[in-house]
């Protein structure tokens, strides 16, 4: 389920319509005057299952919506110029102010949220290498560190299934 931002074209202002494309078998909204399409792609997230030397892993209580509230992976959207890697360990120290060496790719998962629409959510794990988890305030409300084989409830899917395979591949 994906549905149109745009009513209007943002790179000249007329009004989209209804289009079918000769490559593709579906109809999007394009501009008659300047041919910009309005494609719909997933937004790209990364995750970390961060851990410590003790073999814990970081859990963020998550001040914004979605899932407000909530315990749930360390993580936040790629900006252009980024590697996977590199985004999820500095929402990490955004988020929490730890510091963190990325490691092996956990997973690649879709996810639909109502607030952003579609996900595509990329888990790393990450080693912790400095620094005490403080909590942002903004994004993130309370910090801790959880046993990878019993975390408390997670409302991401994705998350959970991350955990999973970082506890079925990394031995600390
Ligand atoms: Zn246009």
């Amino acid at each position: 389920m994906s549905e149109d931002v745009y009513r209007f074209c943002p790179l000249c202002g007329t009004k989209l319509e209804k289009q079918e494309l000769e490559h593709e078998d579906k109809q999007r909204l394009g501009c008659s005057e300047c041919g910009w399409i309005h494609y719909i792609n997933p937004i790209p997230v990364v995750v970390c299952v961060a851990y410590n030397s003790s073999g814990e892993i970081l859990l963020v209580k998550r001040k914004l919506e979605p899932a407000r509230g909530t315990w749930a992976l360390p993580g936040g959207f790629m900006e252009v110029g980024e590697t996977t890697e590199e985004t999820g360990v500095r929402e990490l120290e955004e988020e929490t102010g730890l510091e963190a060496i990325p490691e092996d790719l956990l997973g690649i998962y879709n996810q639909h949220t109502d607030f952003y629409g579609e996900l595509l959510i990329v888990a790393h794990a990450a080693k912790i290498s400095s620094g005490e988890p403080v909590p942002d305030g903004v994004e993130i409300s309370d910090v801790r560190y959880v046993d990878p084989a019993s975390p408390p409830e997670v409302p991401f899917p994705s998350h959970l299934d991350a955990i999973a395979t970082f506890n079925e591949n990394i031995t600390i």
